[in-house]
């Protein structure tokens, strides 16, 4: 049976890293025999520019017949002149929309060979392994009314709100449920709930569903601690649930205890455990067109695909052992390298993991 992936390599070093993956993903595949069959469109930036919208139907049309999605990232400085409803970010939210992504898991895990690139003390973080589920389809990111605004004196007010229903809390904990008991059994669910209603729902609904998960220890934490514990001792958690808006700032504040946020994968799933996956890291501008790039982060997302939306766990593992072969090895791009002149380029990273899977299959 053939596998249909579609590749959104995006803008800035999107298309750098996707490319990679994409190496890495034929040379898995052939050695377990996987037929996959790429499809490659527009998403974001490039999208605009050729098609003059973030999410055009021809991409959409892809999506929606993909069995997995792999996409690079999107954004940079060349749109952000455009007004926010018409900016690649929107691409986005679009296709997550879309395809009712609403599930992003966001691993953070320390690779003990970058230890010392991580911004806490090796003490502190060896060993770390958390799952961040992040509900992705609702909350103050996509609830309505929105907007600004200017009255009748003349002043402006710019306006979002949060608004969860309980449907929406209820499928993204159950999944994260489940997750904590394939993994440590501990979910600790972050909320604001002495301040925000919103919140106070879900704390509610997350709170009824325990009885259904007695091997599950839960727990519920609020963000502004959250965010304190994650820097002062993060190996406490297991699997974080939490809404949309926390769950991207606790999420990248999880990537800097990884060492660099060029290794962080991720996945967004929806009820049929189709999904989209993609790195953390946005489109770098900095550093597009250099070579400079990290592609483990897609690369790792890459695995995840295997994992989640092919079923094929022993092609993902042997991804992540490739990649750990090669960290091993000692070969590191830019970000994680810790010294100016000693790196390699995200096509010779690339050749390695390539090389990897090869000797290790
Ligand atoms: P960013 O993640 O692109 O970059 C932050 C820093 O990390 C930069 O110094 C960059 O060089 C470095 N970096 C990121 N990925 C790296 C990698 N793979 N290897 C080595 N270094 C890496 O975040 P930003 O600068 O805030 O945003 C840049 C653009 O990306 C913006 O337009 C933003 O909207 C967009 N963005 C997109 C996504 C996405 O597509 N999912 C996510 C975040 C930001």
């Amino acid at each position: 049976m053939a596998y249909r992936v579609l590749l959104l390599p995006g803008d800035g070093i999107g298309p750098e890293v996707v490319s990679q993956a994409q190496r890495v993903m034929e040379a898995v595949s052939a050695q377990f025999g996987l037929q996959l069959e790429f499809d490659s469109a527009d998403l974001g930036g490039i999208a605009i520019d050729r098609q003059g919208d973030p999410y055009p139907s021809s991409t959409q049309t892809l999506a929606k017949s993909a069995d997995a999605i792999l996409l690079g990232a999107v954004g940079g400085p060349k749109w952000d002149v455009l007004p926010a409803s018409a900016r690649p970010e929107r691409g986005l939210l679009a296709i997550r929309a879309d395809l009712d992504l609403f599930c992003n898991l966001r691993p953070a895990l320390l690779f003990p060979q970058l230890a010392a690139s991580s911004s806490l003390k090796p003490e502190l973080v060896a060993g770390l392994d958390l799952l961040i589920v992040r509900e992705l389809t609702g909350g103050i990111y996509f609830g309505q009314p929105r907007g600004i605004e200017t009255s009748t004196a003349g002043i402006r007010k710019g306006f979002n709100t949060d608004v969860y229903d309980e449907v929406e809390i209820r499928r993204i904990a159950r999944l994260a449920f489940q997750f904590a008991q394939k993994r440590g059994g501990r979910l600790c669910s972050v909320d604001k709930a002495n301040v925000l209603e919103v919140t106070m729902l879900w704390r509610d609904v997350v709170s009824e569903l325990a009885s259904d998960y007695p091997d599950v220890e839960l727990s519920h934490m609020y963000v502004d601690n959250a965010a304190m514990q994650l820097v002062r001792a993060p190996k406490q958690f297991d699997v974080l649930l939490t809404g949309n808006l926390f769950g991207d700032i606790l999420s990248d504040t999880a990537a800097m205890l990884t060492g660099s946020i060029g290794m962080l994968p991720s996945a967004s799933l929806n009820a049929d455990s189709r999904g989209l996956y993609e790195p953390v890291h946005g489109s770098a501008p900095d550093i597009a067109g250099q070579g400079k790039a990290n592609p483990l982060a897609t690369i790792l997302s890459a695995a995840m695909l295997f994992r989640y939306s092919l079923d094929q766990s022993e092609a993902a593992d042997l991804i992540e052992k490739a990649v750990e072969h090669v960290l091993d090895s000692g070969l590191r791009t830019a970000d994680i390298s810790g010294k100016e002149s000693e790196f390699v380029t995200t096509q010779t990273m690339g050749d390695a993991v390539v090389a990897a899977i090869s000797t290790l299959a």
